[in-house]
């Protein structure tokens, strides 16, 4: 299959390309972010305050970039697995990019469909990456105002294992773009990487889960992750 030769070369020259230039990078990067938080919090000038706020912005999407070929550079390397609370995971998260939905006008529905507490076993960071990605397209896909939200739920289907859900009722996808989506490089954004699925489909499946998109052009997507749970603290409770 000469497409999979392809996206192989690709992939490890990304490699040889992310493990030397994303570690020069990020360094400096955190340094100079530290000093636009500390300009921002001494700063009592309005227009300083907004070049700073558009400075932070375009650090964190260069931080999110350096992230990206990172993790594609050495996945399974940078797994760090401990014993996580997915329900207060997907929360945070939530949470955490709310912010980012509000100023796109959109909400975050949370739908949590059981009660008990659900602990796994994964890389709380790496699945943290994941979700963030998931959010940040389909927010990216929610152009109507009129369509305002996106559901993350998190469903207990069986005892081994469990689903999260983001659905959003953006733009959706067209069966011929669907092909594509964890390739890396595709993308239809002017400013996107084309590299955020496909670094999502790498962490979900070296945590021995899959991944999958159901979507219809005009009407929304949805992305359905399923991740083995390995260790179910109620278990050992119950
Ligand atoms: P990027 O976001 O940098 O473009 P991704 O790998 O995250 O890269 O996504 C690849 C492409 O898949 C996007 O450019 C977009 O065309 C499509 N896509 C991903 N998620 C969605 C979504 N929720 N709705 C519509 N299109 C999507
Ligand atoms: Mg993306």
């Amino acid at each position: 299959n000469t497409l999979k030769i392809q996206e192989l070369e690709k992939l490890s020259l990304i490699g040889e390309l992310a493990a030397g230039v994303a570690h020069e990078i990020r360094n400096p990067l955190t340094s100079v972010t530290g000093f636009a938080q500390m300009i921002k919090e001494l700063s009592n000038d309005k227009t300083i305050d907004s070049y700073i706020e558009i400075v932070l912005t375009e650090l964190n999407r260069i931080n999110a970039i350096v992230n990206e070929f990172i993790f594609i550079a050495k996945p399974k390397e940078n797994m760090k697995t401990r014993e996580t609370d997915i329900k207060a995971l997907v929360s945070h998260v939530v949470e955490f990019m709310k912010p980012q939905a509000t100023l796109n006008g959109v909400h975050l529905i949370e739908s949590i469909h059981f009660d008990q507490t659900l602990t796994i076993q994964c890389d709380p960071n790496q699945i943290t990456q994941v979700l963030m990605n998931l959010i940040q397209n389909a927010i990216e896909a929610t152009t109507d105002p009129s369509i305002q939200e996106i559901v993350i739920s998190l469903k207990n289907r069986h005892s081994d294992s469990f689903l999260i859900e983001i659905t959003d009722k953006g733009s959706g996808i067209s069966q011929e773009r669907q092909k594509r989506l964890f390739e890396p490089f595709y993308t239809t954004k002017e400013k996107g990487t084309g590299l955020g699925l496909m670094m999502c489909k790498r962490i979900i499946e070296n945590h021995n889960g899959t991944i999958e998109i159901n979507s219809q052009l005009g009407e929304g997507t949805t992305v359905k992750i399923n991740l083995p749970m390995v260790f179910d603290h109620q278990q050992l409770q119950g």
